[in-house]
Formats: structure tokens, sequence, C-alpha cells
């Protein structure tokens, strides 16, 4: 029997395994992929809007050359934490349901079953891609997620959004040598991209190295081409690749499969207590990103470093007050 089974070893999962380590819980991460999975599927040669310093968990330094870390000194510092605190990962093994047992709950995965006393939903959003639901987004050449600039040198690329991701692709891209097209829902590029990028990308915009269509959506992709919906009627453009940068959004099958009730409004975040974090399932805890459903712009690794410890403290405070009866 566990005390504590965490769901995810992503920089939340890593963070309150730390803390429960430390208040000597038998605790165990169980991560479907790599240590820090999301991050290692980041754009290759992606640097982070936060500083490192704003990183740092666990009173542990995450040294950087610069101050803004990259992915690959990111990854570094993840797997530095895992092997110095000795933490219990288990790696690529998924989570696929829970059920409530007659102590605590039984975690069914796709190698075994554990039981456990206490379990942490730290399962991120980037697993689940926000979908445009139009013809032919399921073409081998339509792509969810942007890695690596090479793969796109002299070709036509539709990139579809206006916030952080779409404006980086889309600039790393055009910078390489590829034909970029933006399509914007909006009529201009998102607030909060980030402030050194925001110029950059609305200079070549208005330069016409990256053309842009405001007021736009994709209506359909086809092996060799897309279709537009501008404000001027439907227009059909050549093209190779689409980078659709349209966000992402927690996994909700699985919440449904961890029988996590969820709100019934617009953010669609799971129900649970923001000063505890135990969702409405007792025993069962949100952490990290995961917290802020489809408000995916609102939670950071910046701002949810607290959670490792509150959790823990939660845990411990309620194994003291069954005890106590
Ligand atoms: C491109 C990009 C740049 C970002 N830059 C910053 C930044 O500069 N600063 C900042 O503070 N934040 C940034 N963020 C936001 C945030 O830091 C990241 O989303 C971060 O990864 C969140 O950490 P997490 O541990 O909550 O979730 P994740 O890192 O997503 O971790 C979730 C983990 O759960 C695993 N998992 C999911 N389902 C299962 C399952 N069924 N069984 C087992 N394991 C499972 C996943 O494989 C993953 O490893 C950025 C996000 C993106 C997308």
């Amino acid at each position: 029997m566990l005390d504590l089974l965490i769901i995810g070893g992503g920089p939340s999962g890593i963070n309150v395994a730390i803390s429960a380590k430390r208040a000597g819980l038998n605790y165990l991460v169980v991560e479907k992929g790599v240590i820090a999975n999301s991050l290692y599927h980041f754009p290759v040669n992606m640097t982070f809007f936060s500083t490192s310093l704003k990183l740092e968990i666990q009173d542990t330094p995450f040294i950087s050359h610069q101050d803004k870390p990259t992915r690959s000194e990111a990854l570094e510092y993840y797997r530095r934490l895992v092997q110095s605190f000795r933490l219990n990962l288990k790696l690529y093994e998924e989570v696929l349901r829970m059920e409530p047992a007659t102590e605590g709950y039984r975690v069914t995965t796709d190698k075994g079953e554990y039981a456990t006393r206490n379990v942490v939903v730290a399962t991120g959003f980037y697993d689940t891609p926000r979908l445009m639901d139009i013809p032919g987004e399921d073409l081998p050449k339509v792509r969810h997620y942007y890695d690596d600039p090479h793969v796109y040198i002299g070709q036509k690329v539709l990139v579809v959004g206006a916030a952080n991701s779409a404006c980086d692709a889309a600039l790393e891209c055009w910078r390489k040598g590829a034909e970029v097209t933006m399509a914007i829902r909006g009529d201009a590029i998102y607030d909060r991209v980030k402030y050194w990028i925001k110029p950059d990308i609305e200079n070549r915009i208005n330069e016409g190295s990256i053309k842009a269509y405001f007021n736009t959506t994709t209506e359909e992709i086809r092996p060799h081409e897309v279709v537009l919906g501008t404000p001027d009627g439907p227009l059909v453009l050549e093209n190779d690749f689409v980078l659709a940068m349209t966000g992402y959004q927690p996994n909700y099958e699985l919440f449904e499969r961890l029988g996590l009730p969820i709100q019934e409004d617009d953010s669609c975040k799971p129900v649970f207590d923001p000063n505890t974090l135990e969702t409405s399932l007792p025993g069962v805890y949100m952490a990290g990103v995961a917290c802020a459903g489809r408000e995916t712009s609102k939670l950071f690794i910046e701002n949810t470093r607290d959670h490792g410890q509150i959790i823990v403290d939660g845990i411990l405070q309620n194994a003291t007050s069954t005890v106590g009866h």
C-alpha cells in the first residue's frame, strides 16, 4: 500500500515527489514517457519565457547559460533532480484508470495495479492538441506539435494560430527558408506573445516576409492545398505542410477514467479546493498546469511551484486527523 501515487513525471510530479520523499511518505511517480516527457517534446530550439530562477524548485539551483533556460537545460535540470533526490519513478508506464478501494484507490496501468491511499494527478495539458475539426486535419502533413525547422526548408508552410507557439514556429521556419503563411482567427497577434517575439513577428508580417491572413479560418486541408475562409471569401493556397498551433488541453478522457468531476463552466477545471488542491474525491489531488483545465495560459511551472508542499501537508494533516479518530 503506497501513501501516494503521482500520475505524471513532469516538473509538477517531480516537485510533489521531492516533498513526499522529504516527508518520509511511501510514494511512487508513474510516467508514461521519459522524465519531463512534455518538455522533451517541446520544440528542439525553444527557450523558456521564465528565467531559470523562477523555474527552480525545492531550493535546488537551476543553472543556465543565459537568464532564460533552453529546453535541453531544463531537461538536464529535471534529470538531475530525479537522480540527486533518488526519486522513485516508473517510466514508460501509463495510468489507465482508477477505482475507489476499501482503503484508498486501486490504480491500473498498462503494466500492473497499485493500491494507494492518495493520488496526485499531475498530467499537464500537452498530450491533447485542440483540434480544428476540419476536413483533412488527419493528413500526415498536418502537425499539431512543432519540433525542428529543418523539416520545412523550402516548403510552403501554413501556420495556424497567433499565440506564442505559432509565432515561434512561423519565425523559425521563415528564417530557415520556408515560405510561411499564417491564418489568424482574430485581427491581431495575441497580446500575450512574449515581448521579444511580438515586435519581431509583427515586423516580418508588415514587411511582407511572412504573409498573414487576419480574421481568417482554416476551412479545409487537401494533400497539396489549403482552403482559407477570409473576409473576402474562400482562398485556395498551394501548401506542403500545416503547423496547427491551436493550443492544447488536459486529457479529459483520462480524467473520466479516473472518475474526476469537472466544473461545468468554460474553464472545465477539475473540481478541487484551491487551498488544499484536494478534489471532490477524498485523497485525490490536482497538481501543476492540469489544475487550469482549458485555461492553459493561466498556470505555469512558475506559479505552481508551491503545489508539492501544499499537497504533502494536506496528506499529512489528513493522516493525523484519521489517526486521531
Ligand atoms: C511550448 C511551451 C513553453 C512553455 N514555457 C514555459 C515557461 O517558460 N515557464 C513556465 O513556467 N511554464 C512554461 N510552460 C508551461 C508549463 O511549464 C509546462 O506546460 C510544464 O510542462 C507543466 O508542468 P506539469 O508537470 O504540470 O505538466 P507536464 O510537464 O505536461 O507533465 C505531465 C506529465 O504527465 C505525463 N502523463 C500524462 N498522462 C499520463 C498517464 N495517463 N500516465 C502516466 N503519465 C502521464 C506526461 O507524459 C507528462 O510527462 C510552457 C508550455 C509550453 C507548451
